[in-house]
């Protein structure tokens, strides 16, 4: 096995090591900085707390199986968790609304969880001052991690198998060659390694440094008080830890409790954000105590003087004591969220697993033990990718207000269209001057503002035929949303839209060995001459799909690729390096040119009638069939023109470079108003993109499916052998699968779901929404699930959406828009 470097030995680098013992590598050395038995990071003060349930599938499953593994790791008798349960209570009836919504995901992730009353809710927490209460969440399973001692086993289990530690012994530089870590630099000398895992919690910027690495994460100041003792608690449980209450979350007010003893522990995220600068704390000393720690910072009692007064309200027991002690704790943030995981992007076989919270420690470090191992985690592990950030999303100031706004919001009720307020207007096409005039609503993503809809668009609603007039919606799914949009998918179905492409990711693969790099590693035939475009998918090397994509061939040694995001770019540069590195002569360069281009998709039945209006090209199904690319001129500007389209309405996408794009735009615009051309927005695509029977990468299409289950097996150059993923295929069909991607239309007709519900068939939850919209055309919402096998079209199921169940039926998916030609909706 490779030898092994984890900076860091929090519950994270210690999980890391112990789960790669269990993989069979033995050659493992923990460095750590501060003395082992107390090392001073966040988990040496962690109170532990462990709630499941997220809207994230990925981080619930995370989070069950640290519960797992804690359960695991017994000594003298006594396991590392603490099974106490969780309760989420409610003191405004939108909170309630929200707890039932996550009950949905609960069921989605396969967690037992429950709402209950405020009787329940006193039953099950006598504390708890029912007058406040409009129900609660209880999961059973939910608890508290003995976090520091749990980490002190693992040190001594691991060490019995192998595993060096070195404690009071800081890493200072990371040594490289060639591209490649080589090992890791202390006081006490180099120590040479094949794999370096920085599990560096709140200094990992400092520690990505060392490597030239942005590390977008924050750390934040977060207050933790302990009451004195509570008489009301007065020998219910063993001092000083002890606990037999639910761990209790009061969401509305920013606080959660958890028993110490006797004592009450108080977490409070209603305080103005604290950020941090790891590198001020100084070098940790080498003997660390509970009060004396770089993670700990001074109490600041007026912060917290709300927290007090809130608590004493919702928990009046709490009346009888006082704050007898609190401090001023540091925990990561990140932009989004989510933890940071996986490679490098810059340094080949230098690892990170930072940003991550207790609860879902013991998942991240089983992810990486797989992805390292294995080749691949049994979770997605998409939203956690250190490489899914832009570059601006990585500039200190961005990761400062973005950590900022997630620390405020962390206990919020968060819509899954909410955009972020700051920064905004970062990003923005070279037509945002023309959305703006057509009054555009704009919701951000990667840091680009995008046009969901146009209030310009709003007299169309009159004009538009009853059959498309949809359905009102409930309060919480039509947020973010207008009615507008249904009159956009009429007018891109009945006449023709401009729709802003351009934060849609384009690379650039090219040289001599751009034909090798793509063929070895995709599912389509690219060797095919320029002007062809190819849709393909890339798999990993278990067949999962890691993404999927447009390949046009441009020149014999020049492919323009529609990829997913920043993690595609990653991975192609780094496949790129390796082949480089061969010397063959098959050289290959891969270059992000989103931001240098841009792109309109001209889709609808008079899209051809207005393109010829501004161009002498030939656009005919003969000159530029379906899935072709043209080298043309529209509007006197350069441009590639390729026929393809997402909407199930006839086509292109236009590509220019960016400072084309306004006249480009004023063109087509110009052109188009003789032909009933409107500016569509990313709603109404969206939406027609799922009529069409287009499932989308990163909810409908994850490493977690194969091209079989995903109904993609078309994309599957027939004959081709030998790719990434291919091997893994061997031995599987449509036939033979377990589950399938299907289609559901809501049966009445009007109830719009969001995503992540889940889905039960006679009682049972089977499945989860991968997405969902409304077929305009057909004046339905859909969604796509997936199922098992043996429930086929015509089955009925039933969707749980805050609580109520929505029937819907399997019918059968639309011939997918890139497989033979678009215009079928
Ligand atoms: P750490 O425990 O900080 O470990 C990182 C280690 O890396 C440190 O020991 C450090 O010394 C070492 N290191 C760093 N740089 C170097 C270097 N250059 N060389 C050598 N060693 C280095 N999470 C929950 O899930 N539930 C909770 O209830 C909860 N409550 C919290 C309450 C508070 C007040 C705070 C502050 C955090 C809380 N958290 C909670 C978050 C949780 O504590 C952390 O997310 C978690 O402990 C991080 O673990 P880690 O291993 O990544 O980091």
């Amino acid at each position: 096995p490779p030898r092994v470097v984890i900076i860091g030995a929090g519950i994270v680098g210690v999980n890391v090591a112990d789960e790669l013992i269990k993989r069979g590598w033995n050659n493992i050395t923990v460095v750590e900085q501060g003395p082992l038995d107390m090392p001073g990071g966040s988990t040496s003060h962690a109170p532990g707390l462990v709630f499941q349930t997220t809207p994230s599938k990925t981080m619930s499953l995370f989070a069950k199986y640290t519960i797992e593994k804690l359960l695991s790791i017994v000594e003298d008798g006594q396991s590392c968790f603490n099974q106490v349960g969780g309760l989420e209570i409610a003191t405004t009836p939108e909170r309630l609304e929200e707890l039932k919504r996550k009950r949905g995901f609960a069921s989605s992730w396969g967690i037992d969880a429950r709402v209950i009353t405020p009787d329940e809710c006193v039953k099950l927490y006598p504390h708890l001052n029912k007058q406040l209460l409009y129900g609660g969440l209880h999961i059973p399973t939910d608890g508290l991690a003995l976090a520091a001692r749990s980490v002190q086993i693992l040190i001594e289990r691991t060490r019995k198998s192998g595993t060096r530690y070195l404690g009071n012994t800081a890493v200072t530089g990371i040594k490289q060659t060639g591209g490649r870590v080589t090992g890791v630099e202390t006081a006490n000398g180099v120590i040479e390694a094949d794999i370096v895992i920085a599990c560096a919690g709140l200094w990992s910027v400092e520690v990505g440094a060392m490597v030239g690495l942005s590390i977008p994460l924050q750390p934040m100041a977060h207050q933790y008080a302990k009451t004195t003792p509570v008489p009301a608690s007065a020998g219910r449980n063993p001092l000083p830890n002890g606990a037999n209450l639910p761990i209790l979350r009061h969401q509305d007010q920013d606080l959660y409790y958890r028993e110490h003893g006797d004592q009450y522990g108080i977490g409070f995220y209603g305080h103005r954000p604290m950020p941090v600068v790891a590198a001020s704390l100084g070098p940790t000393a080498s003997k660390v105590t509970e009060k004396n720690m770089p993670s700990r910072l001074e109490f600041t009692p007026k912060d917290f003087e709300p927290a007090w007064k809130l608590s004493q309200e919702i928990l009046p027991v709490l009346k009888e004591s006082e704050i007898a002690d609190g401090f001023n704790g540091i925990m990561s943030f990140t932009p989004d969220g989510g933890p940071l995981v996986g490679q490098a992007p810059n340094l080949d076989n230098f690892y990170v697993a930072e940003g991550v919270w207790v609860t879902h420690s013991g998942g991240v470090a089983r992810a990486l033990a797989q992805l390292l191992v294995n080749g691949k985690s049994e979770i997605d592990l998409t939203d956690c990718e250190l490489s899914r950030f832009e570059d601006i999303q990585l500039t200190p100031s961005y990761v400062n207000e973005t950590c900022s706004q997630q620390f405020v919001e962390v206990y919020d009720i968060i819509h899954p269209l909410q955009p972020k307020e700051n920064p905004r207007n970062v990003r923005v096409s070279p037509f945002h001057a023309r959305h703006k005039e057509l009054g555009a609503f704009f919701l951000e993503t990667g840091g680009w503002e995008r046009p969901h809809w146009y209030e310009s668009n709003a007299k169309l609603l009159d004009e538009m035929p009853a059959k498309f007039k949809p359905a009102e919606r409930d309060p919480w799914a039509a947020k973010f949303y207008s009615p507008i949009v249904a009159a956009e998918a009429w007018r891109t179905r009945t006449a023709a839209a401009m729709f802003d492409t351009t934060a849609f990711r384009r690379l650039e693969i090219a040289g001599p060995g751009a034909v090798d790099l793509l063929d070895r590693l995709t599912t389509g035939n690219v060797s095919r001459k320029p002007g062809v475009a190819t849709y393909s998918l890339l798999l990993d090397q278990e067949g999962g799909i890691r993404s999927e994509m447009t390949i046009s061939r441009v020149l014999d040694d020049l492919f323009l690729l529609g990829v997913n995001g920043p993690t595609d770019f990653t991975f192609f540069s780094r496949e790129a390096r390796k082949q480089n590195k061969l010397g063959d002569g098959k050289f290959v360069h891969v270059r992000d040119i989103t931001g240098g281009t841009c792109g309109i998709g001209l889709w609808g039945p008079n899209a051809h009638k207005i393109l010829s209006t501004v161009s002498a090209d030939d656009f005919s199904d003969a000159a530029l069939p379906h899935l072709h690319l043209k080298l043309a001129h529209i509007g006197g500007l350069p441009a590639k023109v390729i026929r393809m389209s997402y909407v199930g309405q006839p086509g292109w996408e236009i590509v220019t470079s960016a400072e084309n794009g306004l006249k480009l735009w004023d063109s087509l615009w110009k052109a188009g108003q003789a032909h009933g051309v409107i500016a569509g927005g990313r709603s109404a695509l969206a939406s027609m993109r799922l009529e069409a029977g287009f499932p989308s990468f990163g909810s409908d299409l994850t490493p977690e499916h194969d091209p079989y289950e995903s109904g993609l097996e078309f994309l599957l150059h027939p004959g081709k052998e030998g790719y990434l993923g291919h091997a893994a295929l061997k031995g599987r069909s449509t036939g033979a699968v377990s589950k399938r991607l299907r289609r559901l239309v809501i049966n009445d007709g009007r109830s719009v779901v969001l995503g992540k519900e889940p889905v039960f068939h006679k009682g049972t939850a089977v499945g989860y929404v991968t997405s969902s919209g409304v077929g305009y055309a057909n004046g339905k919402p859909l969604a796509y699930t997936y199922l098992p096998i043996s429930l086929g079209e015509g089955t009925v199921v039933e969707i749980e959406y805050f609580g109520r169940r929505i029937s819907a039926t399997v019918v059968p998916e639309p011939v997918h828009p890139m497989k033979t030609d678009e215009g079928r909706v």
